[in-house]
């Protein structure tokens, strides 16, 4: 459905796109994830047609952007940053206009009309726009998208600046959108990619650093791999211990505990089991558990972690990747 392949895009000489490549299956809920800065509008203004990459190529339905803008733009519902709404005129006068614009063949009145209903802007369809609220003029944003009824529907972090209400609403919009829509979105905000999206593409300082199914993702960065372990004994000697211990990743004193003992936040390396070896470890001292605690990952450790693990890949010396901190 949409196929990007190799994307480089300098400004000059920031290099703003790093070889990114991947593909969006019809259907899909695809979020764009990654900080401020990291290149998501870049990426999406390209998969639109809106700029230029600097080398490699991306298509929507089979139309090459860069080939056939024009073609392309017919295939895609946009949302971007910045709106491109007009202040002065009135929410189904707008409609109509961006409805000629895109030189639209359905029926005007019905079409428009059911864009409205399904945005739920008809209450206000007499309203300037400029008189809205962020969220209703975010809804007339997504309204304009869906004109001409386009399969897939490109969203460029569609929640900034709402408050929580408004942004539960438009989150429920496209996850109903995305239900007859290939939709991409971009985000900086992680829940949102986990509440509205099937797959999650990480971008981080304009590579793509993940690509994974967002059920995975958790799993992915390790979330079965961190534990808080209550242990009685010498805090010092323990802590030392459990970082020779092999298999473990990293430990730390919490500074929490209580006459049980003291608390340790322990994680083991990638596909390593070290509950075994810390209970023989920790028994062979004569320093009991008192208590084992799975530690789940937020989405931001996930996030936070799998922007470390690439920046690790990055700057370490060939041949020792993935070794200890
Ligand atoms: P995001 O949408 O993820 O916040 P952008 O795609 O807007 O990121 O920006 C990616 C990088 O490209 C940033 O370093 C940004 O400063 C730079 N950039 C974006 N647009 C321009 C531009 N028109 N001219 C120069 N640099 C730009
Ligand atoms: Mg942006």
């Amino acid at each position: 459905m949409i196929e990007v392949k190799n994307v480089f895009k300098y400004y000059g000489n920031v290099m703003a796109l790093d070889d990114v490549s991947f593909t969006v299956n019809e259907g899909e809920v695809v979020g764009f994830l990654g900080p401020n800065g990291a290149g998501k509008s870049t990426m999406m203004n390209i998969i639109t047609g809106y700029l230029s990459s600097t080398s490699g190529d991306a298509s929507v339905c089979g139309i090459d952007v860069l080939e056939n803008p024009d073609e392309a733009k017919k295939k895609i519902g946009f949302l971007p940053e910045q709106p491109p709404l007009y202040r002065e005129m009135k929410v189904s006068e707008y409609l109509n206009f961006v409805y000629d614009l895109k030189k639209c063949t359905l029926n005007r009145k019905a079409h428009v009309d059911e864009i409205m209903a399904v945005t739920k802007i008809a209450n206000v369809r007499d309203r300037l726009i400029g008189n809205l609220s962020k969220g209703y003029r975010q809804r007339v944003g997504i309204a304009q998208a869906l004109v001409g009824n386009p399969p897939v529907m490109i969203f460029d972090e569609p929640t900034v600046g709402l408050d929580p209400k408004q942004i539960i609403e438009i989150r429920n919009l496209i996850r109903n959108l995305g239900k007859n829509h290939t939709v991409i979105l971009s985000t900086h905000i992680l829940s949102e990619v986990q509440s509205v999206c099937d797959r999650i593409l990480i971008i981080n300082e304009g590579r793509l650093i993940a690509d994974e199914k967002t059920e995975n993702i958790a799993r992915v960065a390790g979330s079965d791999r961190r534990y808080t372990v209550k242990i009685a004994g010498p805090r010092r000697d323990i802590l030392r211990e459990l970082r020779a211990l092999s298999g473990v990743r990293s430990a730390e004193d919490t500074g929490d505990g209580d006459a049980d003992g003291a608390a340790f936040d322990v994680e083991a390396e990638r596909g390593i089991d070290i509950r075994k070896s810390l209970f023989n470890m920790l028994a062979s001292k004569g320093w009991p558990i008192m208590e084992l605690i799975p530690r789940g990952m937020s989405l931001e450790d996930v996030f936070v972690r799998i922007m470390d693990e690439d920046e690790r890949r990055r700057t370490a010396p060939e041949g020792r990747r993935g070794g200890k901190e």
